[in-house]
């Protein structure tokens, strides 16, 4: 069997650190807001090459608290993409903000930096770009776009941990960004957690407020804040796992390279781009193909494990369908039907990726060629 995923090799591998921090950080009593969270919004402040990071409850609750620090809510607008996962566009409604979607690039699956400028009006506030599968997103147009219009430009660097583009790291390629620490992604707690990082040291007083009741001082509530931290264990895990990032994004890289090499040529595949200028960080390895279901049958056969992300537009599902139904989004509902994410991660082994190819290999060689002909 080849698991999409290996957790349990990741936990293997720190076995030992990993052990010992849970029981320091028990035997402290110290559970929420203490040193382990402090050090790690440093460190990880630092790796993303910015001044600041607050600690929260998960991905969408950084989105979240992040826009709602930039003050916006009801009557405002944001942009993001049509591809991506439901995170993005909830965390502009929970602000009571309304999503306005733009469509992808098919070939990067990030938004469409030529499509953003025709969707901004004067209620738009924010410009939200998700670095998808880890890919970084078009900074730069964004960037331009976002200043000629006095927008803020938010990352959604969920998939994003360590991503590079043109030297920066994710979290300082705008003006604010989201992290997620679900388990499944480059950098993953045991449970939920997220971060936001900023070098605007107001919206990060801001977000500190917000997840936190409102609170600075304990029993003084300045805001009618929410209650959204990144406890001591998941921060203690966090640190350690954060110095294996660059390492465990460097084995990622390399899997996507032997996948890329292997699977060039397979009738009707359509691989992801090699990065050019980009440090990918292979969150995910999604190919594209017409009869995606049946490919994902086919591999499912052969005991390899897929996902696809996301087989649903966010437009088209029951919670958006009725506000954003009527949307034309062409290259986010061709994804849709069309991604497949394979196996990847820190821990694949090669062996693993060998029976990847060879089961998506037999099942889209033409059964003609594989007959003997009569
Ligand atoms: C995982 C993810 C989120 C949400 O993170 P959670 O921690 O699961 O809330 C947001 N955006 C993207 C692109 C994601 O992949």
């Amino acid at each position: 069997m080849v698991p999409f995923l290996d957790l349990p090799a990741a936990y293997d591998e720190l076995r030992d650190e990993l052990d010992a921090a849970w029981h320091r950080v028990a035997s402290t009593g110290r559970c929420v807001l203490g040193e382990e969270l402090a050090a790690f919004e440093r460190e990880f402040a630092e790796l993303c090459g910015a001044a600041h990071a607050v600690g929260v409850g998960s991905g969408l609750d950084a989105l979240h608290l992040l826009l709602r620090g930039y003050g916006i809510g009801p009557g405002d607008e944001v942009v993001v993409p049509g591809h991506t996962f439901i995170a993005t566009w909830l965390g502009v409604s929970h602000c009571g903000a309304t999503p306005v979607a733009v469509d992808v690039e098919l070939d990067t699956a990030n938004l469409d930096s030529a499509l953003v400028e025709a969707a901004i009006g004067p209620r738009t506030r924010a410009i939200v770009a998700v670095h998808l599968y880890g890919r970084p997103a078009d900074m730069a147009a964004l960037r331009e776009i976002a200043d000629r219009h006095g927008l803020k430009l938010v990352e959604d660097a969920a998939q994003a941990h360590g991503a590079q583009l043109d030297g920066a790291t994710a979290g300082s390629l705008g003006d604010a960004a989201a992290f997620s620490f679900y388990p499944g992604k480059n950098l993953g707690a045991f449970g939920d957690g997220g971060i936001v990082v900023t070098s605007d040291a107001e919206l990060a007083e801001r977000v500190r407020l917000l997840r936190n009741y409102g609170s600075r001082v304990k029993y003084e509530h300045d805001v009618q804040g929410f209650n959204s931290r990144l406890d001591e264990l998941q921060a203690a895990t966090l640190r350690i796992k954060l110095r294996c990032l660059p390492e465990w994004n460097a084995r990622r890289a390399a899997a996507a390279a032997r996948y890329l090499d292997a699977l060039a040529g397979v009738d009707g595949l359509m691989l992801p781009l090699a990065a050019t200028g980009t440090e990918h960080v292979w969150h995910l390895f999604v190919v594209r193909h017409p009869d995606r279901d049946r490919l994902r049958a086919a591999l499912a056969e052969r005991d390899v494990q897929t996902i696809c992300h996301y087989p649903i537009a966010v437009h088209r599902t029951e919670a958006y369908a009725a506000s954003h139904g009527g949307a034309v989004l062409p290259a986010t509902e061709r994804l849709a039907a069309e991604v497949l994410s394979l196996p990847i991660g820190p821990h694949i082994t090669a062996a693993q990726q060998d029976e990847v190819v060879a089961a998506v290999s037999a099942a889209l060689t033409p059964a003609a060629a594989s007959e003997p002909r009569v």
